[in-house]
Protein backbone atom coordinates (compact mmCIF):
# COMPACT_ATOMS: atom_id res chain seq x y z
CA UNK A 1 0.00 0.00 0.00
CA UNK A 2 1.19 3.38 -0.86
CA UNK A 3 1.85 5.71 1.87
CA UNK A 4 -1.25 7.25 3.32
CA UNK A 5 -1.42 10.76 5.19
CA UNK A 6 -4.76 12.21 5.99
CA UNK A 7 -6.03 15.53 7.06
CA UNK A 8 -8.64 16.83 8.88
CA UNK A 9 -9.76 19.34 11.19
CA UNK A 10 -11.05 18.74 15.17
CA UNK A 11 -14.61 19.20 15.29
CA UNK A 12 -16.90 20.83 12.37
CA UNK A 13 -14.43 23.62 9.62
CA UNK A 14 -14.85 27.08 10.55
CA UNK A 15 -16.59 28.25 7.42
CA UNK A 16 -19.36 25.37 7.48
CA UNK A 17 -22.82 26.16 8.51
CA UNK A 18 -24.51 23.05 7.46
CA UNK A 19 -25.33 20.25 10.05
CA UNK A 20 -23.17 17.69 11.35
CA UNK A 21 -24.52 14.95 9.70
CA UNK A 22 -23.05 16.31 6.56
CA UNK A 23 -19.95 17.75 7.43
CA UNK A 24 -18.17 15.24 5.58
CA UNK A 25 -19.59 16.91 1.93
CA UNK A 26 -17.90 20.11 3.02
CA UNK A 27 -14.77 18.37 4.17
CA UNK A 28 -14.28 16.52 0.85
CA UNK A 29 -15.10 19.41 -1.14
CA UNK A 30 -12.28 21.17 0.17
CA UNK A 31 -9.94 18.58 -0.64
CA UNK A 32 -9.60 17.12 3.06
CA UNK A 33 -10.08 13.11 4.14
CA UNK A 34 -10.09 13.42 7.51
CA UNK A 35 -12.40 14.34 10.40
CA UNK A 36 -12.84 13.97 14.29
CA UNK A 37 -16.38 14.22 15.35
CA UNK A 38 -16.06 16.44 19.09
CA UNK A 39 -18.26 14.67 22.05
CA UNK A 40 -15.63 16.59 24.47
CA UNK A 41 -18.53 17.93 26.22
CA UNK A 42 -20.93 14.87 26.57
CA UNK A 43 -21.72 12.18 24.02
CA UNK A 44 -25.22 14.01 22.40
CA UNK A 45 -25.12 11.98 19.18
CA UNK A 46 -28.74 10.24 18.64
CA UNK A 47 -28.40 6.88 16.70
CA UNK A 48 -30.22 8.04 13.66
CA UNK A 49 -27.71 11.07 13.45
CA UNK A 50 -24.59 9.07 13.99
CA UNK A 51 -25.69 6.38 10.80
CA UNK A 52 -26.23 9.43 8.56
CA UNK A 53 -22.91 10.88 9.85
CA UNK A 54 -21.18 7.03 9.10
CA UNK A 55 -22.75 6.94 5.86
CA UNK A 56 -21.69 10.76 4.39
CA UNK A 57 -18.47 9.82 5.69
CA UNK A 58 -17.92 6.54 3.59
CA UNK A 59 -19.12 8.53 0.42
CA UNK A 60 -16.96 11.39 0.60
CA UNK A 61 -13.90 8.95 1.62
CA UNK A 62 -13.24 10.71 5.18
CA UNK A 63 -11.78 9.04 7.73
CA UNK A 64 -13.74 9.64 11.31
CA UNK A 65 -12.47 9.48 14.39
CA UNK A 66 -13.96 10.43 17.40
CA UNK A 67 -12.67 12.79 20.49
CA UNK A 68 -14.26 11.31 23.75
CA UNK A 69 -15.77 13.73 26.94
CA UNK A 70 -12.87 15.75 28.56
CA UNK A 71 -14.42 14.95 32.06
CA UNK A 72 -12.92 11.73 32.59
CA UNK A 73 -10.50 10.92 35.35
CA UNK A 74 -9.81 6.44 35.17
CA UNK A 75 -7.74 7.22 38.03
CA UNK A 76 -9.71 9.60 40.38
CA UNK A 77 -9.68 8.74 43.61
CA UNK A 78 -13.58 8.29 44.59
CA UNK A 79 -15.38 5.57 43.24
CA UNK A 80 -18.63 7.90 41.62
CA UNK A 81 -16.07 9.70 39.49
CA UNK A 82 -14.12 6.51 38.20
CA UNK A 83 -17.83 4.94 37.50
CA UNK A 84 -19.23 8.03 35.91
CA UNK A 85 -16.03 8.16 33.56
CA UNK A 86 -16.38 4.57 32.81
CA UNK A 87 -20.05 4.84 31.95
CA UNK A 88 -18.81 7.97 29.32
CA UNK A 89 -15.90 5.51 27.59
CA UNK A 90 -19.45 3.27 27.03
CA UNK A 91 -21.63 5.71 25.88
CA UNK A 92 -18.49 6.60 23.45
CA UNK A 93 -17.51 3.64 22.07
CA UNK A 94 -21.57 3.18 21.60
CA UNK A 95 -21.58 6.20 19.71
CA UNK A 96 -18.19 5.42 17.86
CA UNK A 97 -19.76 2.37 16.34
CA UNK A 98 -22.78 3.85 15.21
CA UNK A 99 -20.69 7.23 13.27
CA UNK A 100 -17.90 4.98 11.59
CA UNK A 101 -15.28 6.45 14.33
CA UNK A 102 -11.88 4.30 14.19
CA UNK A 103 -10.55 5.89 17.24
CA UNK A 104 -12.20 7.29 20.12
CA UNK A 105 -9.64 9.48 21.62
CA UNK A 106 -9.71 10.32 25.11
CA UNK A 107 -7.66 11.90 28.14
CA UNK A 108 -7.06 8.98 30.33
CA UNK A 109 -6.97 11.14 33.93
CA UNK A 110 -5.31 13.18 36.28
CA UNK A 111 -1.94 11.99 38.95
CA UNK A 112 -3.99 14.38 41.86
CA UNK A 113 -2.77 13.23 44.98
CA UNK A 114 -0.87 9.70 43.66
CA UNK A 115 2.51 8.73 42.24
CA UNK A 116 2.72 9.00 38.40
CA UNK A 117 3.13 5.09 39.22
CA UNK A 118 0.03 4.34 40.93
CA UNK A 119 -2.13 6.59 38.86
CA UNK A 120 -1.25 4.45 35.83
CA UNK A 121 -2.29 1.49 37.66
CA UNK A 122 -5.51 2.45 38.76
CA UNK A 123 -5.95 3.99 35.30
CA UNK A 124 -5.30 0.27 34.34
CA UNK A 125 -7.55 -0.66 36.61
CA UNK A 126 -10.53 1.21 35.52
CA UNK A 127 -9.89 0.21 32.03
CA UNK A 128 -9.70 -3.55 32.93
CA UNK A 129 -13.68 -2.61 34.15
CA UNK A 130 -14.71 -0.75 31.36
CA UNK A 131 -13.50 -4.08 28.90
CA UNK A 132 -15.20 -6.60 31.01
CA UNK A 133 -18.69 -3.63 31.10
CA UNK A 134 -18.23 -3.88 27.56
CA UNK A 135 -17.77 -7.43 26.86
CA UNK A 136 -20.71 -8.15 28.75
CA UNK A 137 -22.81 -5.79 26.85
CA UNK A 138 -21.08 -8.12 23.76
CA UNK A 139 -19.39 -4.91 22.41
CA UNK A 140 -16.66 -5.61 20.14
CA UNK A 141 -15.94 -3.25 17.59
CA UNK A 142 -14.21 -0.10 18.85
CA UNK A 143 -10.61 0.50 19.22
CA UNK A 144 -10.10 3.52 22.15
CA UNK A 145 -6.72 5.95 21.26
CA UNK A 146 -5.81 7.35 24.59
CA UNK A 147 -3.97 10.82 23.59
CA UNK A 148 -0.50 12.34 25.17
CA UNK A 149 -1.61 14.82 27.27
CA UNK A 150 -0.28 18.51 27.53
CA UNK A 151 -0.49 19.23 31.04
CA UNK A 152 2.24 17.96 33.82
CA UNK A 153 -0.31 17.39 36.10
CA UNK A 154 -2.47 14.86 33.76
CA UNK A 155 -1.93 11.49 33.29
CA UNK A 156 -0.75 10.83 29.02
CA UNK A 157 3.22 10.99 29.13
CA UNK A 158 4.33 8.87 26.31
CA UNK A 159 5.38 6.29 27.95
CA UNK A 160 2.80 5.89 29.69
CA UNK A 161 0.15 6.08 26.65
CA UNK A 162 2.47 3.12 25.34
CA UNK A 163 2.27 1.04 28.19
CA UNK A 164 -1.71 1.26 27.83
CA UNK A 165 -1.47 0.47 24.88
CA UNK A 166 0.36 -2.40 25.22
CA UNK A 167 -1.60 -3.62 28.35
CA UNK A 168 -5.26 -3.56 26.49
CA UNK A 169 -6.66 -5.36 23.21
CA UNK A 170 -8.33 -2.31 21.17
CA UNK A 171 -5.78 0.11 22.18
CA UNK A 172 -4.36 2.11 20.02
CA UNK A 173 -2.53 5.55 20.69
CA UNK A 174 -3.31 9.31 19.85
CA UNK A 175 0.06 11.40 19.99
CA UNK A 176 -0.67 14.39 19.97
CA UNK A 177 3.05 16.22 19.43
CA UNK A 178 2.22 19.58 20.87
CA UNK A 179 0.76 18.17 24.15
CA UNK A 180 4.69 16.11 23.91
CA UNK A 181 6.56 19.39 23.31
CA UNK A 182 4.47 21.33 26.25
CA UNK A 183 4.92 18.03 28.43
CA UNK A 184 8.50 18.49 27.53
CA UNK A 185 8.69 22.23 28.12
CA UNK A 186 9.65 23.11 24.17
CA UNK A 187 11.55 19.24 23.65
CA UNK A 188 10.44 18.92 20.07
CA UNK A 189 12.74 20.89 17.78
CA UNK A 190 14.00 19.22 14.66
CA UNK A 191 13.54 16.02 12.79
CA UNK A 192 15.41 13.89 14.93
CA UNK A 193 12.94 14.27 17.89
CA UNK A 194 10.11 13.10 16.11
CA UNK A 195 12.55 10.20 14.60
CA UNK A 196 13.14 9.53 18.52
CA UNK A 197 9.32 9.32 18.77
CA UNK A 198 8.14 7.08 16.61
CA UNK A 199 11.02 4.75 16.75
CA UNK A 200 9.70 4.30 20.46
CA UNK A 201 6.41 3.52 19.37
CA UNK A 202 7.85 1.61 16.62
CA UNK A 203 9.62 -0.52 19.46
CA UNK A 204 7.14 -0.61 21.67
CA UNK A 205 3.78 -1.14 19.80
CA UNK A 206 5.16 -2.34 16.61
CA UNK A 207 4.67 0.59 14.68
CA UNK A 208 1.90 2.27 11.98
CA UNK A 209 3.61 1.35 9.33
CA UNK A 210 1.35 -2.10 8.54
CA UNK A 211 -0.98 -2.17 6.39
CA UNK A 212 -4.34 -0.35 7.45
CA UNK A 213 -2.61 0.93 10.85
CA UNK A 214 -2.93 4.35 10.99
CA UNK A 215 -1.04 6.44 13.45
CA UNK A 216 -3.67 8.80 14.65
CA UNK A 217 -2.17 11.93 15.23
CA UNK A 218 -3.26 15.57 16.87
CA UNK A 219 -1.20 18.70 15.48
CA UNK A 220 -0.92 22.73 16.66
CA UNK A 221 1.54 24.82 17.47
CA UNK A 222 1.43 25.34 21.20
CA UNK A 223 2.46 27.78 24.02
CA UNK A 224 3.63 26.44 27.41
CA UNK A 225 4.41 27.21 31.33
CA UNK A 226 6.28 25.26 33.03
CA UNK A 227 2.73 23.34 34.15
CA UNK A 228 2.32 22.31 30.41
CA UNK A 229 0.25 23.61 27.42
CA UNK A 230 -1.17 27.19 28.12
CA UNK A 231 -2.83 27.90 24.20
CA UNK A 232 -3.03 27.04 20.49
CA UNK A 233 -1.58 28.66 17.77
CA UNK A 234 -1.73 29.00 13.93
CA UNK A 235 0.80 27.46 11.79
CA UNK A 236 1.65 30.49 10.42
CA UNK A 237 3.41 31.67 14.41
CA UNK A 238 6.37 30.41 13.84
CA UNK A 239 7.70 31.69 17.24
CA UNK A 240 5.83 28.53 18.79
CA UNK A 241 6.52 25.00 18.55
CA UNK A 242 6.23 22.08 17.31
CA UNK A 243 7.72 22.41 14.05
CA UNK A 244 5.53 21.12 11.20
CA UNK A 245 7.88 20.47 8.60
CA UNK A 246 9.89 17.94 10.30
CA UNK A 247 6.90 15.71 11.42
CA UNK A 248 5.64 15.17 8.00
CA UNK A 249 9.62 14.52 6.79
CA UNK A 250 10.10 11.76 9.41
CA UNK A 251 6.43 10.08 8.91
CA UNK A 252 7.56 10.19 4.95
CA UNK A 253 11.24 8.70 6.00
CA UNK A 254 9.55 5.90 8.00
CA UNK A 255 6.80 5.41 5.74
CA UNK A 256 4.25 5.79 8.32
CA UNK A 257 0.30 5.98 7.37
CA UNK A 258 -1.14 8.53 9.90
CA UNK A 259 -3.87 10.81 10.28
CA UNK A 260 -3.33 13.93 11.36
CA UNK A 261 -6.17 16.38 13.33
CA UNK A 262 -5.55 20.10 13.33
CA UNK A 263 -6.20 21.69 16.17
CA UNK A 264 -5.12 25.46 15.52
CA UNK A 265 -7.65 28.03 16.01
CA UNK A 266 -7.86 27.69 12.01
CA UNK A 267 -8.86 24.19 11.72
CA UNK A 268 -9.68 23.30 8.05
CA UNK A 269 -7.42 26.22 6.64
CA UNK A 270 -4.15 25.03 8.40
CA UNK A 271 -4.88 21.23 7.68
CA UNK A 272 -5.05 22.16 4.40
CA UNK A 273 -1.41 23.81 4.49
CA UNK A 274 -0.35 21.17 6.26
CA UNK A 275 -1.89 19.11 3.33
CA UNK A 276 -0.32 21.17 0.88
CA UNK A 277 3.13 20.96 2.29
CA UNK A 278 3.03 17.38 2.58
CA UNK A 279 1.91 17.20 -1.28
CA UNK A 280 4.91 18.95 -1.84
CA UNK A 281 7.35 17.01 0.00
CA UNK A 282 5.80 13.64 -2.08
CA UNK A 283 5.72 15.14 -5.43
ZN1 LIG B 1 -7.59 15.65 23.30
Amino acid sequence: MKQNIRFGPAGNPIGFKGQTVDVCDYIRELGLDAYEYQATYGVRIQKQSGLKLAENSQKNDVRVSMHAPYYINLAAQKEDVLKRSIDRLIQSARAAEWIGAYRIVFHPGFYTKYSPQDALKRCKNSITNLMEDLNSRRMENFIFAPETTGKRSQLGSLEEIIDICQSFDHFAPTIDFAHLHARGRGSIKDIDDYHKILAKLEEELGGGCHEHEFLHCHFTRIEYTDAGERKHHILTEKEYGPPMEPLLEALIECGWNATIICETPLLEQDALLMQKTYKNMVK
